[in-house]
């Protein structure tokens, strides 16, 4: 396969990148970022984000404290927890407040927890220096084109809210892609894993994702996700709405041949909700509710 030894050697012991991990290395989320500054037609905002999580699902919102008594008393009880992430409900860099203070908590008392964030790449260049201060070392990009006239993701993001003004259209399309590429050049300099995800969405960007592929190995991208889209007209999205339809396993594969991906690295982070807890695979979430760690202090 194409990876390094030296990202190698930072993901050993990662469970939702190595296959070798993540049957012994747990993770946690904590629900502590519930806005978004994009809005994508495959999200319903009264789920969570459809970066990492399937439609339908709702978690517990935290604070930054709740959080970190969260991960104190999951450390307690759930074996080897070596990641903490902050995938949502919303975007994590759309609550940088929220979550660099989640981060600045729980390194106080986990200094050797990894900590990983995932983000739509909007504000990703704009908390560059946080995240070097925080010291994170795996950021996971949903990014689903890369064309830059902005047609094709003008389809898939009606707005994005972006130096306080809501823009519309191609020119939303273009700005959202110009700022995921300059984050993730500026985190792979600095040395910070970058893994992205694409939502294959069927007749969207289903023949683009190649080249979304080519360009995020070019940048420099370690690992790259094909999520296939959840579109069913109970989550009342917006492509459910419009009838596009849930894409097949076989239309997963082809696009993961077509992208050349090495399989065997593909299919960790997934389903992943945003208070998710425990081995990739396994969600222990629902047994450390705010009423498990209240008395904590
Ligand atoms: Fe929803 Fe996530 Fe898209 Fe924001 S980035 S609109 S939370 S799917
Ligand atoms: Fe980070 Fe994704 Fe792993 Fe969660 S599942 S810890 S967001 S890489």
């Amino acid at each position: 396969a194409f990876m390094p030894d030296d990202i190698k050697e930072k993901i050993h012991n990662h469970p939702c990148y190595s296959e070798g991990a993540h049957h012994h290395y747990a993770r946690i989320h904590v629900a502590v970022a519930p806005a978004c500054n994009i809005q994508c037609n495959y999200c319903n905002r009264k789920y969570d984000c459809s970066n990492e999580s399937r439609p339908g699902v709702t978690s517990e919102r935290l604070s930054p404290e709740e959080a970190a008594k969260k991960v104190l008393l999951v450390g307690g009880e759930v074996q080897r927890m070596s990641v903490l992430g902050i995938a949502g409900p919303g975007d994590a860099l759309a609550n940088p407040g929220k979550t660099f203070e989640t981060f600045g908590l729980v390194r106080q008392f986990a200094p050797d927890l990894k900590l990983c964030l995932s983000t739509n790449g909007l504000e990703l260049a704009t908390y560059i220096d946080e995240m070097v201060e925080h010291n994170i070392d795996h950021i996971t990009v949903t990014i689903n084109s890369v064309d830059e006239s902005g047609e094709i993701g003008s389809q898939i993001y009606p707005w994005i809210f972006y130096n306080n003004k809501r823009i519309y259209g191609k020119e939303a399309a273009q700005i959202l892609l110009e700022r995921q590429l300059e984050g993730m050049k500026k985190c792979v300099e600095k040395g910070i894993l970058i893994k992205a995800n694409s939502v294959l969405i069927p007749g969207i960007n289903d023949k683009h994702l190649p080249e979304v592929s080519k360009k995020l190995k070019e940048i420099g991208v370690f690992l790259h996700n094909i999520m296939p889209i959840l579109s069913e007209p109970e989550f009342g999205t917006r492509f459910a709405l419009d009838g596009v339809p849930s894409a097949t396993d076989q239309q997963q594969m082809e696009v993961q041949e077509a992208c050349g991906m090495d399989m065997k690295l593909m299919q960790h982070c997934r389903q992943c909700r945003a208070d998710a807890v425990g081995l990739i695979g396994e969600d222990r979430g629902a047994e450390f509710t705010k009423d498990t760690f209240a008395g904590l202090s």
